[in-house]
């Protein structure tokens, strides 16, 4: 099979991160019997810099043409760069708030997983982490507080703002399928978090994900307060599988389980529709600070290219030889510098995706 790949290598590292990713993936083509046609395009500052503007008609609708979207990173220096010398809406930043607009990518997906080979990196006991985790979190991202209206006013001389938190079935059903259909893949446990004690908009979450989860009988479904879950993430982070929330509440935990893994430059994510496609990218910025010095670590862009293979592409072997190539390479003992620890063997962000790509 052939499939249409666009490529946003981005800004900063995004360019050396995405080059060692379609490595990986190339070689994953050559040994499970697919190929990738690539189509570059430009966003953030390396749009603005050609065309003026972050994010061109020509490459949404590329995307749009394309089976999946693999991106870098985008966005510069704040302080340095000249791109933020410009109005808010032709920042970098504006391209990738505006591309998931455009594509409707309503359900984001961030998987936290420890390596046993990176335990050192891990905040948490070792009582805790046992034999490592394995989760990840689904969150609603294009409703909720975020997209809701909001006003501040001020009436005798007091400020008030209000904020609103609003969902409909619908919103709410379309990313508890994609939660059920991704938990399908994995340990077939979704965590429902809401703040069903309190919050209307949280009964009826509860609510649509148990019809939801009635055509799903092999999926175990339970409910989480969000509270609990803040807790539970550092108390115990094992029992968790697939974790399905609303944008606000998907926003911190997210940040708070990707934490407990300890490094950054292994977090991959993806950003789905309501068909198979996505948006593949880091966790991570562009990281201007080290662009440029072959020292960026490209896992998550390489395990953000094996989730694209197992949700859009339906390449689940792949996606899995990937996966394994990259535990084996930290198993060997090799390491960027951002996860060096003594004993280990540093390696450069090309090589990296060298010792990945051949052990696929
Ligand atoms: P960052 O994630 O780029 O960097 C934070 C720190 O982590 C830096 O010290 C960096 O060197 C390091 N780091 C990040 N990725 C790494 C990797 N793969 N290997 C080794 N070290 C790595 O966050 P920031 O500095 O706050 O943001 C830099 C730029 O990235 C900003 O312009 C920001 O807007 C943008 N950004 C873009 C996205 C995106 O495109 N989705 C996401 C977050 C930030």
């Amino acid at each position: 099979m052939n499939y249409k790949i666009a490529v946003i290598p981005g800004d900063g590292i995004g360019p050396e991160i995405v080059a060692e990713a379609q490595k990986v993936l190339d070689a994953a083509g050559r040994k499970y019997g697919f190929s990738l046609e690539y189509q570059e395009l430009l966003m953030g500052g390396a749009s603005i810099d050609v065309n003026g503007v972050p994010l061109t008609e020509e490459t949404i609708q590329a995307a749009k043409d394309s089976d999946a979207v693999l991106m870098g990173s985008i966005g510069g220096d704040a302080k340095t760069s000249p791109w933020y010398q410009l109005a808010p809406e032709l920042r970098p930043e504006a391209g990738l708030l505006k591309i998931r607009k455009e594509l409707n990518l309503f359900a984001n997906v961030r998987p936290a997983y420890l390596y046993e080979e990176l335990k050192a990196a891990c905040p948490l006991r070792d009582e805790i982490i046992g034999d490592g985790f394995d989760m990840v979190i689904m969150r609603e991202l294009t409703g909720g507080l975020y997209f809701g209206q909001r006003h501040t006013t001020e009436e005798n001389g007091v400020r008030k703002a209000v904020d609103t938190l609003s969902y409909d079935e619908k919103e709410i059903r379309r990313i508890a399928i994609k939660g059920f259909e991704i938990a399908r893949k994995r340990r077939k446990k979704v965590t429902s978090v809401d703040k069903a004690n309190v919050l209307d908009s949280s009964r009826l979450w509860r609510n649509v994900v148990e019809e939801v989860a009635k055509e799903y009988p092999d999926v175990t479904l339970e409910h989480m307060l969000v509270d609990n879950c803040a807790m539970q993430l550092v108390r115990d982070p094992k029992q968790f599988d697939v974790i399905l929330t609303e944008n606000m509440f998907g926003d911190i935990l997210s940040d708070e389980a990707s934490m407990v893994t300890g490094s950054i430059g292994m977090l991959s994510s993806a950003s789905l529709n309501e068909t198979k496609f996505g948006l593949y990218e880091p966790s991570h910025g562009s990281a201007p600070d080290i662009a440029g010095k072959n020292i960026a670590n490209p896992i998550a862009t390489v395990l953000s290219a094996a989730m694209m293979l197992r949700y859009s592409l339906d390449l689940d072997d792949a996606a899995a030889g990937i996966e394994a190539a990259v535990k084996q390479v930290l198993a060997d003992g090799y390491r960027t510098g951002d996860i060096f620890s003594e004993g280990c063997k540093k390696v450069g962000t090309v090589e990296m995706g060298d010792l990945i790509a051949a052990r696929i």
